[in-house]
């Protein structure tokens, strides 16, 4: 048997939001949930239509009296971190059972084409109120759609179609869940500084812990005229693409080209790229304390280049006093690939255009660096101190 969509003529006014662990949270429950009512208040703003979106009794909707795009807002909802489920809803006030009967029968003809697939009605009553009980409910409202549709069978273990019915303070008809991204709405969890590079692997990790509910900004060490406008064009059109779900992010551009010249001129050649990453650490660090982030997020995995063997991590990992979250630790490449490809991020990222690393990187980089080296040849960089505060008070700002 087939469930044959396409020749519906429905169009909710209504949908109900579902959401995974923000249900959990206990007595912070409510600030989680009027987070996520804002987020998709938020992503809303870019659709055409009227939007009202409210929470009742542990519950999140959306709804639309007028007018609006369909496609547009199930589009938008998908990209709302903390949304586990969104079901186009039909609802209205009770006017007693042989109303919920006949609603139940007209929606299910809306919603499909033909009706000839198997389903269960699955009834909720959160109204105890409500004189039939659940069980009583469903079989009477399955009964009715059997004789209005004699196409239709039950299967109450595998159906194809599971007709929801939730008797609230008004009554939910859904049988539709279009999965949502999961994860926290942002800004449940505080705010963290990405290191945004134009590879594939940082606008990763950046989506990784925005989905856990963590507001980002980002910071891009750009080297003029080593590295080009269209590099940095490329980082911004990046951060655009992660702001479709992170929200808005402001990208602090710092130009590293004078630093990055020091270190080259400096000290061994080998022994650039740990500097310099040490470098960006703690530059990054300053933006975040002075924007109040907590943590600094990477896109570096163990094992992918000489920078990231775990002495060269460690060796990053040294200069820096808050935490670093790097989602993508763990990952093969095809994974961070497959994630890239899923978010949209992955055809800006491999477009060729140089990083600041790549201009200088040695021929032959240390793998396995010492601490004790790489800080004696960092103590030879007198005048680091007045680069580094130079980068400060010449970082540029973008709003993204
Ligand atoms: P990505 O694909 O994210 O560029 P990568 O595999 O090229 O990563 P590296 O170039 O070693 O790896 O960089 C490791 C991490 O350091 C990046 O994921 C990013 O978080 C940060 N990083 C590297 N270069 C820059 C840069 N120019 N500006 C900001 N952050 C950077
Ligand atoms: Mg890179």
């Amino acid at each position: 048997m087939e469930i044959n969509m396409s020749p519906g003529t429905f169009k909710p006014h209504a949908f109900l939001i579902k959401y995974a662990e923000i249900g959990i949270k206990g007595k912070n429950r409510y600030v989680f949930e009027d987070r996520l009512v804002q987020c998709i208040k938020d992503a809303l703003k870019a659709v055409e239509g009227e939007f009202s979106v409210y929470k009742e009794m542990g519950r999140v909707y959306v709804s639309s009296s007028g007018d609006y795009d369909y496609d547009e807002t199930v589009e938008a909802l998908k990209k709302v971190f903390g949304i586990a489920g969104i079901c186009p809803l039909v609802r209205f006030k009770d006017e007693g059972f042989e109303d919920l009967k006949a609603k139940t029968i007209a929606f299910i003809g809306e919603k499909y084409g033909s009706r000839s697939f198997t389903f269960k009605v699955e009834v909720r009553r959160v109204d105890k109120k409500y004189p039939i009980r659940s069980m009583d409910a469903a079989a009477m409202i399955g009964e009715a759609l059997l004789n209005a549709y004699p196409n239709m069978k039950v299967d109450v273990h595998h159906p194809q179609v599971m007709v929801n019915v939730e008797i609230r303070e008004e009554i939910n008809l859904y049988t539709e869940v279009i999965p949502g991204p999961g994860g926290m709405p942002v800004g449940s969890n505080g705010k963290a500084m990405l290191l945004l590079s134009g590879g594939i692997d940082s606008p990763v990790a950046g989506w990784m812990v925005s989905k856990r509910g963590v507001r980002i900004e980002a910071v891009y060490f750009h080297a003029p005229p080593y590295t080009s406008e269209r590099a940095k064009q490329k980082v911004i059109d990046l951060a655009s693409i992660v702001a479709g779900w992170a929200g808005p992010i402001r990208l602090h551009v710092v130009n590293f080209t004078e630093l990055q010249m020091y270190i080259y001129e400096t000290c061994p050649h080998d022994e650039l790229t740990i500097i310099m990453r040490r470098y960006m650490m703690r530059i990054a660090q300053l933006i975040a304390a002075e924007e109040k982030c907590l943590a600094l997020v990477t896109g570096e995995s163990i094992g992918q280049v000489a920078s990231q063997t775990i002495q060269s991590l460690a060796a990053t990992n040294e200069v820096c006093e808050i935490p670093v979250f790097r989602p993508l630790i763990a990952f093969d490449k095809k994974d961070i690939v497959d994630i890239a490809q899923e978010i949209g991020t992955f055809e800006t990222s491999i477009q060729p255009f140089e990083d600041c690393c790549t201009i200088f990187v040695a021929k032959h980089p240390v793998t396995k660096p010492n601490v004790n080296i790489i800080r004696r040849s960092e103590s030879k960089l007198v005048k680091a101190e007045e680069m580094v505060a130079e980068c400060m008070r010449t970082k540029e700002i973008i709003e993204i």
